[in-house]
């Protein structure tokens, strides 16, 4: 069993504690973690400013663990997935989007995901376990110094310019480990990312986004996907627990510390599910005036154990204008990555599934919410 410890642990106050109990004096972990973070380095010997003592110290205690790359894929629109293996039969996948103006690495936080959401390929597969801290930033580290090389970077120039917490899992259900990497990232001696380029993605944890709000306020996405319990219910099971009041009274607190000034919700379109006008308009009458937000229409992805299939253009396109019109900010994601299953809600990795989640999510129609029926009325 390997003992040493991985420095990819731990942000930069938990690298001075544990460079502490070397002897070590803060300052000797501030130029380890930017050899880390900044240089991309995993071996002692290279850090050339760090006393030959501490090098040699570190060699037996401690070690950069890199997550081994079991695929690498790259879409025809320079989208770049890499599947890396975290151990006993799981595995887990990281996305680079590039745009003209930005780099985005959508990251993983769970080998898997307990929450089961209908439309969302990770839920489907259900869960296996939390990353560690390491793990999840050994997705970015090894992005952002594997990408400088092949993209042939000037030196200081970086790669990713944002990370989204996107990827497989519900990164509030990973929160201890899911902190620390968010300090590293925003961290100057580290990723130096500022809390707007940085968005955890959650499908309305709520009592750990007003914990993310004291601890760390980064940018936030919720998934909200319905205009209504009922549905809602239905679609992300999560809403059992927290219903869109709850969830909207905690964006609101939580954009009182958000870097930005609205939330952004994630709405994924579905035929015949969640993409009628009349939705839209139960959409406009929920959010207007009652939080500030940007809505972001996704265009499904299909995958055959949903049983669910994309809206039609037109349809998202009627969708969006209803919202628009009613002067709420709405984009559709332009879909990136889809030949290689890196689109939104497709990325499945390989989990082993240890809460069945698998079969609780039957193929049992959805019910949809008619104007006028309660949520106990339609249970
Ligand atoms: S959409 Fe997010 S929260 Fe829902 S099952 Fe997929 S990964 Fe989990």
């Amino acid at each position: 069993m390997n003992m040493a410890a991985n420095l990819l642990d731990h942000d930069l106050d938990g690298l001075a504690a544990f460079c502490e109990q070397l002897g070590e004096k803060r300052f000797r972990a501030t130029q380890l973690f930017r050899w880390i973070h900044q240089k991309g380095a995993s071996d002692f010997s290279q850090m050339s400013d760090l006393a030959k003592s501490l090098r040699e110290k570190l060699a037996g205690k401690a070690e950069i663990r890199p997550l081994p790359i079991l695929t690498e894929q790259a879409s025809n629109d320079g989208t770049i997935k890499w599947l890396f293996d975290v151990g006993a039969g799981d595995a887990v996948e990281a996305v680079f989007i590039p745009e003209d103006d930005r780099g985005t690495l959508c990251v993983s936080s769970q080998a898997g995901c307990a929450v089961g959401c209908r439309f969302c390929s990770t839920g489907h597969q259900g869960f296996s376990r939390n990353l560690t801290t390491g793990e999840i930033l050994a997705q970015l580290w090894y992005a952002e110094h594997h990408l400088r090389q092949r993209l042939k970077l000037a030196p200081g120039e970086r790669a990713i310019t944002n990370v989204v917490m996107m990827g497989m899992g519900e990164p509030l259900q990973n929160y201890s480990a899911l902190v620390p990497a968010l300090r590293v990232m925003l961290d100057d001696h580290g990723y130096g990312l500022s809390r707007r380029r940085v968005t955890v993605s959650t499908s309305g944890v709520v009592p750990m986004m007003d914990r993310l709000m004291a601890d760390c306020p980064v940018a936030l996405a919720v998934s909200l996907h319905a205009p209504n319990d009922v549905l809602r219910d239905e679609l992300v099971p999560l809403n059992r627990k927290y219903p869109i009041a709850e969830l909207l009274d905690a964006c609101r607190r939580y954009l009182t510390a958000a870097p930005r000034d609205f939330i952004t919700f994630e709405y994924c379109m579905l035929d015949g599910v969640n993409d009628s006008e009349a939705q839209a308009r139960e959409l406009v009458a929920l959010l207007r005036a009652k939080v500030s937000c940007k809505l972001n229409l996704i265009p499904f992805n299909p995958f055959p154990a949903s049983g669910l299939k994309c809206s039609p253009r037109a349809q998202v396109q009627a969708f969006a204008k209803v919202l628009q019109d009613a002067g709420i900010v709405t984009t559709v994601r332009k879909t990136r990555g889809d030949d290689i299953d890196a689109a939104c809600g497709q990325l499945a990795g390989e989990v082993q599934d240890r809460t069945n989640v698998q079969q609780r999510l039957t193929r049992q129609p959805i019910r949809i919410h008619k104007p006028g029926t309660s949520r106990q009325e339609t249970r």
